[in-house]
């Protein structure tokens, strides 16, 4: 699958992914998933190294589906890693790269190797052994491409509904993260201020107190200006 295809799958899982998670920054959580819906096709990056040693016509002939940077153990292994450190991106890591790999199996390629390490057999919707060139020319006139077409086409409605319902509906023009910050920041405020309750300091009640301190003293002014 080309990039396009990947990148848009990439966004709907993130979109789908971010209705049941809470994250403080959605828009930046629903960029690293668009772009993690990419991740595993980074190993991309070997082919300059690869052509360094075999030149560029032996190296595109060379399926990275059979690299282990394509295999659903390693992005649940990764997934587990990176899930040390946060378990939302680690779910997000591991929950976009296995639909690339879906999304790989699905279109006419040579396939993904699902059973690895047990069986090095790749599985493949529509099983295709052609590489480089001659692969691209003839991808472009199957299903595969026209998938991808309708994943970009669906990918770019869902975010302008979402646009459009975040800024006439729900009645927010300002950006999502920084609409949620500010509604952190004041549940904060208000926690710190119930939090503290020593004598001296400033508390909920006492703030209160000052305000209606405040109107009366007030009100006493107008009654001796009216008086
Ligand atoms: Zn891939």
């Amino acid at each position: 699958m080309f990039p396009i295809g990947h990148l848009s799958a990439g966004y709907l899982f993130a979109y789908f992914f971010l209705k049941r998670v809470d994250v403080e920054d959605r828009r930046l959580w629903l960029g690293i998933g668009t772009f993690l819906g990419l991740l595993p096709d980074s190993d991309c990056l070997a082919y300059p190294f690869l052509a360094a040693y075999v030149g560029w016509d032996r190296a595109i002939l060379v399926s990275h589906h059979a690299w282990v940077t394509h295999t659903p153990l390693f992005y649940v292994l990764l997934g587990l890693l990176v899930a040390i450190y946060s378990r939302k991106l680690g779910c997000l890591v591991t929950g976009e790269s296995l639909l690339h790999l879906l999304c790989d199996s699905v279109v006419p390629e040579d396939g993904i190797m699902w059973l690895f390490p047990l069986s090095y057999r790749k599985f493949s919707l529509c099983p295709n052994d052609l590489q480089g060139w001659a692969w691209i020319s003839f991808y472009v006139h199957t299903y595969g491409f026209a998938l991808e077409l309708a994943l970009l086409a669906l990918a770019l409605s869902i975010r302008r509904l979402d646009l459009y319902v975040h800024k006439h509906i729900k009645g927010d023009v300002r950006p999502l993260s920084e609409a949620q910050g500010l509604r952190d920041v004041q549940r904060r405020e208000v926690h710190s201020l119930r939090g503290r309750s020593r004598p001296g300091g400033t508390s909920l009640s006492h703030v209160h107190a000052e305000r209606r301190r405040d109107l009366r003293a007030y009100g006493l002014r107008v009654l001796a200006l009216n008086g």
